[in-house]
């Protein structure tokens, strides 16, 4: 895994050592001396993760970590602040600037790369999420989620795990009121509960018996309904490989025992916080696709959707029988709005949107084609056998009236039929079934014709 990392840090010798060993991994490493410079960096030069120096003349790492993560170009790029103290409030003070990490100066190399990796792993799946956004984006649908600093830290479900009894006496006391939390001393009880449970966050204590702390880490990201849980593994100061161990199999982030109480909370919150922008991510990813793909009034595909799935159908055309489709067009439904108002006329396409879906078979599909036409596709079906089909379409449409605020009324629909032979297209598949329906007008509308390719 390849990254490219800002270094910024006020004393060019710093960056020298860093660079150095960066590079000797293989990492691409860029660098800034002052906070106005890595803030340039970071909206140019995009770097995957940054290392910020703490202490600087003029903007300090705290005001630029406040302001990387303020932006919503550059607040997804993990920072970790590299400080010469290893002072537990300047880490509190760091965190709640949105720091993801911390390292104490001198920098410790198995540490740094641990950390490194570890972060580097979130930003991927991250930068995945958010590639998929711009796509939905350019789709031109809902605005996305930006990472926020402010989330309802009370309401977030934290689930502790550690089987000695006075460090759990210890835990809780410590982040009550702060979290909604629950305890368990059983590993495998907390692999249950997380499945069902979404937690904003699990703490594992490494020292955990049965199974061992690292083991259950593992366990919770090899289990699929547990793989993006935050996980917070609380260490002792003598713990370095095992913690190593735990960032490469996955923990997001840890706590060296004694814990400091605002350090704990800190950090539950900065999971808290990836969690929720994470999950906004997902769901508005599906909403957008889910808006993408189908029309919003009916609830049924739309016209884009419905073409490319065509297209696929008559690709594949494994089946004996061909695609057949039919387009059904609504009679005089110009009237309906121009007599009752188009909300009225909404209400019938809704209604009429149902019925079809009602009156298909599983394997179909209906789309909504545009104003009041639709159109449904019937997968390995002849023109004979999608008979049925329309019949059933025409009669549930046209044979009982559709209840609506202006009261009950009747609207019948004209539908064109046909069925894939060896050389259609999509294109020409839908202009022989519209050719059919107009047809279909023609000869007086509430009616079905049928098309063969000549
Ligand atoms: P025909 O029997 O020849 O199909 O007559 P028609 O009146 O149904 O056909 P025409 O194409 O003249 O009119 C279609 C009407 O459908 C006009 C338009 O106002 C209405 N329409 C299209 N989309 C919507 C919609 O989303 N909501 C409502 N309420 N009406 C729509
Ligand atoms: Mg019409
Ligand atoms: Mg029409």
């Amino acid at each position: 895994m390849t990254a490219r990392i800002l270094v910024v840090d006020d004393i060019r010798t710093n960056i020298k050592v860093l660079e150095a060993k960066l590079t000797s991994e293989y990492y691409e490493v860029i660098s800034a001396s002052s906070g106005p410079e890595a803030l340039e960096a970071a909206v140019n030069l995009k770097p995957d993760l940054i290392l910020l120096d703490v202490m600087m003349p003029g903007m300090d790492g705290f005001e630029v970590c406040r302001r990387l993560k303020g932006d919503p170009d550059t607040a997804h790029i993990p920072v970790i602040m590299v400080t010469a103290l290893g002072d537990p409030e300047d880490r509190v003070q760091g965190l709640s600037a949105g720091a993801d990490d911390f390292l104490t100066k001198p920098v410790d190399d198995i540490a740094m790369f641990a950390r490194v990796r570890s972060l580097l792993r979130v930003k991927l799946m991250l930068d995945e999420l958010r590639m998929r956004e711009r796509t939905s984006a350019s789709l031109g649908v809902i605005s996305p989620p930006v990472p926020s600093l402010d989330e309802d830290y009370a309401a977030a479900q934290i689930l502790l795990v550690e089987d000695n009894p006075r460090d759990q006496l210890r835990l809780q006391r410590m982040i009550e009121g702060q979290f909604r939390t629950e305890m368990t001393a059983d590993g495998l009880e907390a692999l249950h509960r997380a499945r069902q449970v979404e937690y904003d966050s699990v703490v594992v204590s490494l020292g955990l018996q049965n199974p061992d702390g690292l083991r259950l880490c593992s366990q919770f990201r090899t289990t699929e309904e547990t793989r993006n849980v935050p996980i917070l593994l609380l260490v002792g100061p003598d713990d370095q490989k095992q913690l190593v161990k735990g960032l490469e199999i996955g923990v997001t982030d840890y706590v060296v025992r004694p814990i400091d109480r605002n350090e704990f909370i800190a950090r539950l919150r900065a999971q808290v916080r990836r969690k929720r922008y994470q999950d906004r991510l997902r769901l508005h990813y599906q909403q957008s696709m889910e808006m993408a793909v189908t029309d919003p009034l009916t609830g049924l595909y739309n016209r884009r959707y419905m073409a490319s799935h065509l297209a696929t159908l008559l690709a594949q055309s494994a089946s004996q029988h061909g695609t057949a489709v039919a387009i059904l067009d609504l009679d005089y439904f110009k009237k309906v709005n121009d007599t009752h108002g188009h909300p009225v006329g909404d209400e019938v396409l809704r209604e009429v949107g149902n019925r079809i879906v009602r009156n298909i078979r599983g394997i179909d599909m209906a789309c909504r084609f545009g104003g009041e036409e639709f159109v449904v596709l019937m997968p390995d079906t002849d023109l004979e056998s999608s008979e049925v089909v329309a019949n059933r379409l025409l009669q549930a449409i046209g044979g009982k009236p559709v209840t609506t605020r202006a009261g009950d009324l009747t609207v019948t629909c004209s539908i064109g039929c046909t069925s894939s032979q060896g050389g259609d297209t999509a294109d020409s598949l839908l202009k022989r079934a519209d050719d059919a329906m107009y047809e279909a007008k023609n000869g007086g509308r509430n009616r079905i014709i049928y098309r063969t390719a000549s």
